[in-house]
Order: structure tokens, then sequence, then C-alpha cells
């Protein structure tokens, strides 16, 4: 209970602000935590969060709270403790979590509204449509909201909003209401679709692995499915999801960004009709806040979303579902640096609740929890229905030479597949046409004048192209030092299809990178175009290799495959393979069996040789022993912190401070189980005129790494306070750059 006094109560708000701490605030009548009150903050008006944290005492004069935005919280107690969970082991500002976890329309300050009532509206096909155009002559605005319902169109809210391109949703809400007053419109209900009659039988593994996840419905678990591309685990999580629904309970399936595709939805929404919805960035906010409502108050059965619906508030969550567990897109790069997958763990030990896992290449850290029997490990080898998995070879760079990147065994493999009217991936993962502009007499490269980088030439806009600030420059053609004619270097997607076009005139050639495919409406369009076998050779980047289930590719060619065998980072050749079988997993997924080819010139690599078996276990215990040896994830916790300052000495001198205090704090405390390493330029030193620079810690024990970060990183907050350097920490960090 916040104390009372005379003059009102003190409440506890989180704030989205880049500060550590809660704020307090006088109310007249106390509210309950979870509920969005508007505040004073400097010279601003904020959104904020009551949460249930004490008061300051220190602090003795308050602000007033404006006003109180919810008549009942708009978030959960379970999902607020899940909140402050979240923000106490990623060390971030509880205000700035609370804010991400929100959906963008509860952001602002707007009542809560139920988005349902009424859903649809069509013409009244009772009055003929030139009648009703000349009632609406002298309202134009209702003209134009009318007219977007030609043709006895059932549309919602936010399809009208966009149909008839009204800026704002409460415009159409208003006049909508007032075409239903004058009898123009109706509103109506859509059919509602039903749920398909289950008719796939699962194969024994599958049903091992159904048998094994229902064997522990009650409490939290976390099971591992480790299942070869192909072997129907998507199968087996549309089982396990249909028991819960049809107990009238909630699941939510998390899936990388790049697969949230029309297919994927589509097959979900084939089995469980519209108790499906959806929460990703490529819908609109209306919709988002659609689900988050459905969710809440426990309509929607099904909840198929991105990292961020981790934070979903859902009424009668029964479990969990995280496909690609392995996946990066899992682990938000900037600002709140959490990871969905450890985070629906976590959200799963609080709830009680069982999650499963799944990956055709899971990550170390999962498999070594599956390992030591952390977590339940079932494994599928064997690809469903009638496919097997495709058959990799290697194609030695050592005893041939490429032309633009491609060798003649991969030409010939190419102009088979032609023949015989097949599909082709090649994969290859770089953009642009050159990564190199090079100085053939000089040696002079074109390097970003805001980056430590060299640039990449893009062939479609002529333009040199920073790949790390998105600056472009004018091509300068010859070489600005000695007036030679400059040489692109390499090959990115955009020359493999020039060179393919080169050599297969007729073919229908498709890029798929994210110069080509920009929005997820075009990546809609580019799946439908090789699903539809329009497209008969696909050039693409690590964006084609996940998750998409074409049934028309026999052949992958993968045109380098050794970028990444001698990285620094440690996670390089986890990685490496994953990419490599996950992209060599497109193929063959159909009726015909399928192949890979893979150009490189470390056939003998061991890491290599795992590939090319497809041998998950041996690749694990391999590198299970590197990271072991080395003391680093998962036998270790890492924490990273970053520092970016506009002089290149104030960002090194900071960390070097950073350091000191945290070595002090270890003295004091007495850690030994962590170590903090020297300060390091980062391995790209500077990026849009930031100079970057970083401070690994490594602890052998998580406990004694978040005691000593919970000081250092208020010390941190009070002691940066200049414009020209930026700091961040990040918490089991997955990229080391
Ligand atoms: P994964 O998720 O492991 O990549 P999917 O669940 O997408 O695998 O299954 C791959 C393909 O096999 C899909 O086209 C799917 O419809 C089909 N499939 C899955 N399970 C079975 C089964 N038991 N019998 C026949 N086909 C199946
Ligand atoms: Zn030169
Ligand atoms: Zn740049």
């Amino acid at each position: 209970m916040p104390p009372a006094s005379k003059s009102g109560f003190i409440i506890s708000v989180a704030v989205p602000v880049p500060l550590r701490r809660a704020f307090d605030y006088r109310s007249k009548s106390d509210i309950e935590p979870g509920s969005r009150v508007l505040i004073p903050f400097r010279n601003r008006q904020l959104v904020g969060v009551v949460v249930p944290l004490p008061p300051d005492k220190s602090v003795r004069k308050h602000k007033n709270i404006i006003h109180v935005l919810d008549d009942q919280p708009s978030i959960s107690p379970t999902m607020l403790e899940f909140y402050i969970w979240s923000a106490s082991y990623y060390h971030h500002p509880i205000g700035e979590v609370i804010h991400a976890a929100l959906p963008p329309n509860l952001r602002k300050a707007v009542r809560l509204y139920d988005p349902d009532t009424p859903e649809y509206y069509m013409q009244n096909p009772d009055i003929p449509e030139y009648e009703t155009l000349d009632t609406l002559s002298r309202a134009p605005k209702q003209e134009q909201l009318f007219l977007s319902l030609s043709n006895g169109q059932c549309l919602r809210l936010d399809e009208i909003e966009k149909l008839a391109q009204v800026s704002d949703i409460r415009d159409v809400r208003g006049g909508m209401q007032s075409l239903i007053r004058k009898g123009l419109v109706i509103h109506s209900h859509r059919p509602v679709n039903g749920t398909r009659p289950f008719e796939s039988t699962l194969n024994q593994e599958q049903s091992r692995s159904l048998s094994k996840i229902k064997s522990t419905e009650k409490g939290f678990h976390t099971h591992l499915v480790h299942g070869i591309t192909g072997s129907g685990k998507t199968e087996v999580y549309l089982h396990a999801i249909h028991d819960c629904l049809n107990r009238g309970q909630q699941v939510l399936v998390l899936v990388p960004e790049i697969s949230l595709t029309k297919q994927l939805v589509e097959r979900f929404v084939n089995r469980f009709g519209d108790r499906v919805h959806c929460y990703h960035s490529g819908i609109n906010k209306t919709q988002r806040y659609r689900t988050w409502w459905k969710a809440g108050n426990g309509t929607a059965g099904v909840i198929l979303g991105t990292r961020s619906a981790v934070f979903m508030p859902i009424l009668n969550l029964a479990r969990i579902v995280v496909d690609e567990e392995h996946d990066l897109s899992f682990k938000q790069m900037d600002g709140f640096r959490y990871h969905a997958r450890d985070l629906a763990i976590k959200r799963a030990s609080l709830q009680n609740i069982p999650v499963i896992l799944g990956s055709a290449t899971p990550s170390m850290e999962s498999m070594q929890n599956a390992r030591s029997g952390k977590y339940h490990l079932s494994t599928l080898r064997k690809r469903a229905g009638e496919a097997n998995l495709p058959k990799i070879q290697f194609i030695d760079l050592r005893q041939q030479s490429t032309r633009y990147g491609l060798s003649p065994s991969l030409i010939s493999a190419i102009k088979k597949q032609l023949e015989r009217s097949q599909q082709t991936i090649l994969y290859i993962n770089r953009r642009g046409y050159a990564p190199i502009a090079e100085c053939p007499n000089c040696k002079w490269r074109a390097c970003c004048d805001r980056c430590d980088a060299y640039l990449t030439y893009h062939k479609t806009s002529d333009r040199l192209c920073c790949h790390y600030c998105g600056k472009t420059f004018e091509t300068p053609g010859i070489c600005p030092q000695c007036r030679s004619e400059l040489f692109f270097r390499g090959a990115g997607t955009q020359r493999i299809e020039e060179s393919l076009e080169k050599l297969f005139p007729d073919a229908s050639i498709l890029r798929f990178d994210r110069d080509r495919v920009r929005s997820f409406r075009q990546l809609q369009d580019t799946l439908d175009a090789i699903n539809s076998g329009q497209a008969d050779i696909i050039v693409g980047t690590r964006m084609i290799s996940k998750g998409h289930d074409f049934h028309g590719v026999t052949l992958v060619g993968i045109v380098n495959a050794d970028h990444g065998l001698f990285s620094v980072d440690f996670r390089a050749p986890e990685q490496l393979f994953q990419d490599l079988l996950q992209v060599s997993g497109r193929s063959g997924r159909g009726q015909d069996p399928g192949r890979v080819l893979i150009q490189t010139h470390h056939p003998d690599n061991p890491y290599m040789e795992m590939v090319r078996t497809q041998d998950y276990d041996l690749f694990f215990e391999a590198c299970r022993e590197e990271r072991k040896l080395a003391h680093v994830p998962p036998f270790s916790s890492f924490a990273l912190w970053r520092v970016e300052s506009r002089k290149r000495e104030d960002g090194f001198r900071f960390l070097r401070k950073i350091k000191q205090y945290g070595d002090s704090l270890l003295a004091s405390m007495n850690l030994e189980a962590v170590q903090i390493m020297d300060p390091v330029h980062s391995p790209t030193p500077r990026i849009d005129e930031w100079h970057r620079s970083q401070l690994l810690v490594n602890a052998t024990t998580r406990a004694h790494l978040h005691q000593i970060l919970k000081h250092w990183v208020c010390w941190a907050e009070n002691t940066s306070t200049s414009q020209k350097l930026r700091w961040s920490l990040d918490i089991d960090p997955m990229e080391m750059y």
C-alpha cells in the first residue's frame, strides 16, 4: 500500500526514459499497479505505468499525476512481475521495458477500448449507391469512406482506413458512425472460419515427441525438439496446440521475423481458423492492438508472433512454442537487448507452464541444457512424408577456378536443373555487386568517410554504398590517386545475378536480398513467385535460408562457405553450421530428391566435413569441447559493455574507468568467479562517426555477475553525463561486434 495522507497517495511510476529507476508522483486516489497514467516529466507529458515499488522516502516534494488513463490496469500483476524481472535481468530501465512491451497504440495517452464493436461495415444494400452519393455530395470525407465499401465489400475499420486514405482512425470511426446514423451503412459480422478437422497423422518419431510433450502438461518444463529440416516439427506443435485449444486454453507461438509468412499463417489458419492472431511488424497498429486485446481477454486461441510477442498478456496461457530457437533474430540488438527465447523460458517458469523449443540446429546453449537433463529432448531424424534429406557435396575451389563466383561444376549443375525445369537456390551472404572497389595499380580502396569500412559497389544504382551507416557515394570510375581504372573485387548477389543472366539468358532469375525485398508485402510477393514456379533460379542472402517450405527447389548452391571459418568470434563456427544446414534444408522438400553443392577452399576443415555429413551431434561435441576449453558460453556467462564516443580517446577512457570500478567492486564483494577483460576497440572501430570500443565480462557464476552489475550499472549511469558519449550493456551478447 502506498502511504496515504490528507493530501493523497504517493505512487511509484515507471516512466519511458533511460534511467534505471521509477519516479514518485502524488495522486488523489490510490491507483492499482499496472495502470497507465499521464504524468508531467521535465517539460513534457509522458505515459507511465504504476509499479508496485516502494516510494523513495528521501523525496519530499512530488508532482501530481495529470490523469489516470486506465479505469482497470492494462497490465496484469503476472505480466508486471515478468516485465520487472526482465528489466532487472537485462539491467535495463523499467520504464523503457514496459514501454516496449505495450502495443504501440497504448504508448499514447488514449484509453483502452474494445476494438471489436462494431467490427465490420458494409453499404446498405437496400439503398442504391447513386442515391446515397447524392445525399453525401456535401460531405466529401464521408463519401470517400462510403466509396471504399463499393461492390458490396464488408470491411473492418482499419481496412477502410487504408482504402479511404484517411490518416486518423478516429476520423474513420466518427465518419462511419455518421453513415450508420444516416442508414447508409450497416455493420455486420463476417462469416466465421471454422476449425478444419485434424487430418494429418504423425509418423512414429513425431508421435513419440508429441507424447513426451503431453506427458508434462502441468507445470514448468522445457522441451527441445531437435528435428532435421522438414522433419515435421511444425506438425508436432500444431497437434500440441490443438489439445490446448480444445480445453479452451491459449498458446503463444514465437517465430523469427522472416519466417512469419503468409504460408505459415495459412498453415495455422487452415487448422485453427480465426482463432489465430498475429503480432509482428508487418501488420498495422490497429491490428496489433486487436491481437493484444484478444490475447488479454482470452478470445485469441493462438498468438503467432515475432520477438516482441513474448510480452503479450495472455489470459489462459497454457504453453509457449519457440520455433527456430537458435535464430539470432530473437535477440534484440539495440536498446532493450533482450532474448525472446530466454524470456519465453523465464515466462513459462513464472506462469508454471511448459515451453517447447524447436530447431534443426539447436543453439549450443539449448542443447547443452538438454544434454545435462535440464530440458526434455526429443529428436526427429527423418524427413516427414516422402521427402529425404538432400545430399551435400563439395566443389573444391583449389581445383576449379570461378568466374565471378561460379565454378564450372556449379554452372553445369544449374544447367541440368533448367533442362529438367527444376528450381535452384544460390546462396551468398553478401548483397550488392562487389564488396571492394580497388585500384589495381596503387591498391587504393574506396572507404566510407564516416566508418572504418570499405564500400560495396551496387550496380543497380551505380553507387558505392556503406553497409554500416547506409551512406552512398558516387562511383569515381577512376582511381582518385593515380587515375587508373577501378576494379570491382569479389561477388555479391547482384554480380551473381548478372553472371547468371549472361550464362542463362532464357532463365528467370530472382534476387532475394534486403535491397530487393524491403517490405513485408514484397517478401510475400517474392515468396509467391518462388512457390508458383515463376522463378528458375533464386539468388539470395541469409534471408532465403530460413524457415521457408519451398517444394520445387531441388538444388541449393552455396557460392562461398568459407566466410566465417576463421572469424575471431567464438560463435562463428556455430553460425556457419546453422546457416549452411538451414539453407541446405531448402533443397528437396517436395517429391523430388534434393542436392546441395558447396563451393569451398577448405573441404578438409573438420567443421566443413560435419556440414557435409549433416552430423549435428558430432558438431555439438566438437564445439562443446572448444567452448569448454575457452571457458565461454554455455560454460560461462558474458556481459558486454559497449561505448561509443565522438572523440576516439573518450570512449576508451570511460571504459577504463568502468573496468577500474568493476575491479574494485569485485575486490570488495570478494567475487572471484567474475573476470573483467581489458577494454578493446571494436572490430569495426568507427561507424557513422562514432568511435566504438568494448569491455567483456566473463563469469563462471551468473548470480555473481548480476550481483556486481547491479551496482556497476548504477555507477555508470551516474558517471557518464556527456552528450558525446553513449554506452550500453549487453547481457548474454550474441554478436561480439
Ligand atoms: P519442419 O517444421 O520440421 O521444417 P514441417 O512441419 O514444416 O517440418 O513439415 C515439412 C513438410 O512435411 C510439410 O510440407 C508438412 O506438411 C509435411 N509433413 C509433416 N508431417 C507429416 C506427416 N506426418 N506425414 C506427411 N507429411 C508430413
Ligand atoms: Zn590508384
Ligand atoms: Zn559508413
